[in-house]
């Protein structure tokens, strides 16, 4: 039989159905991948017996001729994401040895599905970063190069699914860490439009951004992925009852006559030729399948490292301030006074860039500044939104655009130079910042056989014309038959 676990989820779904395996061989599978290919460091936490269980119970309803698409399936979840009795760090010394009571809704919605949930993956501390180089748990390494990175923060995810250690993980993406990492690894992501799936349980960065989002490595497996996910929650007041769609159902429908915007501010200077060529190429291949092109402009997000920047770091600032050593997470040593333990426990457990990102955020706010920094990003938040708005009215149905500026960089070639870094996010913030919905899919390979990724932008609630497009896309190209080759 072949590697199970190296079949897509439709593929598995089909075969759990079958019964050519069981969801417990397929579960074992994945663990003995997962513990073959420990050095990639995709994992903070594995659950195996947790997993073994639920694959069980699955096998047993399995067994009684029950099926949805999600049963028996293993996943891995980004160690943001809170799961009941299992460890969850967010690739930070501050949670180390946080085990929460309770499950995500996300958590809660899978599980309720009959998916197996098999393991965490590591990420940039708090979700702060691009690269996961910044983990307390040491970095994660890109499945196709193992000297590079995978992207971040969702590191752990991608590199797994690339990989074949999963089928398919959940992230979560605040600016751009599904859709960054996916590009890098050669796999899709999506990031819903903010509002879509519940944050309630998910650890938080910058509230006014962060969505789950989810990784697959194939279209319609991202599609399984998050109909199971989203949905309104009370317990989360920013998801938003709207009608969900059937992602599926609409995946193999036309995509003539739909109107794909180019928007010229993001093919200019920064841009590695070779990812802007096989952008290119992918839109022209959207074309020849019936779509049509045209320009469109987009000035403002020219600003949308800054302004994201200024206001992650100011809600991060505020967001990280109950980790104070008093309540939960790490507490320092034999403090002086509550000061001392304040300071110390912060001090000695938040890692460089997420302090920094606090200092930022806590500058931004402070009187006198707050008008200068936070007020302004805000305005000019609204003008980026803006600017997608015009397009979707008058020009175009959805956006294509590279997700990266570049592929897969060397591990600890950015880690002097946080600014390089942060630019590196200047294709994904804007869609963060105006709350859209963004998917990340292979289009091609650079002279290294790195990945390159196709974003692909849509109006508010339309993540299944993003489907349908990177279907298409999908079905008339033969990316998907590359996979990295582990050693
Ligand atoms: N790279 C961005 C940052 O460092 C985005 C991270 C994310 O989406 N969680 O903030």
């Amino acid at each position: 039989m072949t590697e199970p676990a190296l079949l897509t989820l439709t593929q598995l779904r089909a075969g759990l159905d079958r019964k050519d395996f069981s969801s417990v061989e397929l579960t074992s599978s994945c663990l003995k991948l997962i513990e073959k290919h420990a050095d990639l460091n995709a994992f903070i936490e594995i659950c195996e017996e947790q997993a073994l269980a639920q694959a069980k119970h699955a096998d047993s309803l399995l067994a009684k001729g029950e099926t949805s698409p999600l049963l028996g399936i293993p996943l891995a979840i980004k160690d943001a994401i809170v799961t009941a009795g299992i460890r969850t760090t967010c690739a930070s010394k501050m949670l180390q040895n946080f085990i929460p009571p309770y499950d995500a809704t996300v958590i809660q919605k899978l599980k309720q599905e009959g998916a197996v949930i098999v393991a965490k993956n590591n990420l940039d501390e708090f979700a702060m970063g691009s690269s996961s180089e910044n983990s307390a748990f040491g970095p994660v390494k890109n499945p196709w190069d193992k000297k590079r990175v995978p992207g971040g923060s969702s590191s752990g995810s991608a590199a797994a699914v690339a990989a074949g250690l999963v089928p398919g993980a959940l992230g979560t993406d605040t600016g751009g860490s599904v859709r960054q990492p996916a590009s890098f690894c050669g796999i899709v992501g999506i990031k819903p439009t903010y509002g879509r799936v519940s944050r309630y349980g998910v650890v938080a960065y910058a509230s006014s951004l962060d969505q789950v989002g989810v990784f697959g490595r194939r279209t319609a497996d991202c599609a399984t992925l998050l109909q199971t996910i989203a949905g309104h929650d009370f317990k989360d007041s920013t998801s938003i009852q709207q009608p969900l769609p059937d992602f599926s159902a609409n995946l193999e429908t036309d995509i003539k006559g739909l109107k794909i915007g180019v928007p010229k501010e993001y093919f200019e200077e920064g841009l590695d030729p070779q990812v802007c060529d096989a952008v290119k190429a992918a839109i022209d291949k959207l074309v020849s399948l019936g779509a049509q092109a045209c320009e469109v402009s987009l000035p403002h997000s020219q600003y949308a490292v800054a302004v994201y920047y200024i206001i992650a770091s100011a809600e991060a600032s505020s967001n990280l301030s109950r980790y104070d050593g008093v309540r939960y997470g790490y507490r320092a040593s034999n403090p002086s006074d509550l000061q001392d333990l304040y300071c110390r426990s912060r001090s000695e457990a938040f890692g460089i860039e997420v302090q920094r990102r606090i200092l930022m955020g806590t500058f931004v706010l402070s009187s006198g500044y707050f008008e200068a920094y936070y007020l302004r990003a805000q305005k000019v938040r609204t003008l980026i939104a803006e600017d997608f708005k015009r397009v979707f009215e008058n020009d175009c149905d959805l956006i294509a655009c590279p997700t990266a500026p570049t592929t897969a960089y060397l591990l600890g070639e950015k880690v002097q130079n946080p600014l390089q870094m942060y630019l590196g996010d200047v294709y994904t913030l804007p869609a963060s910042l105006a709350g859209l919905p963004g998917l990340s899919l292979p289009c091609g390979f650079d002279s290294q056989r790195l990945p390159i990724g196709l974003q692909l932008i849509g109006r508010p609630w339309d993540e299944a014309t993003l489907f349908k497009v990177a279907q298409a896309y999908e079905n008339a190209t033969a990316w998907k038959t590359h996979a990295p080759n582990l050693g």
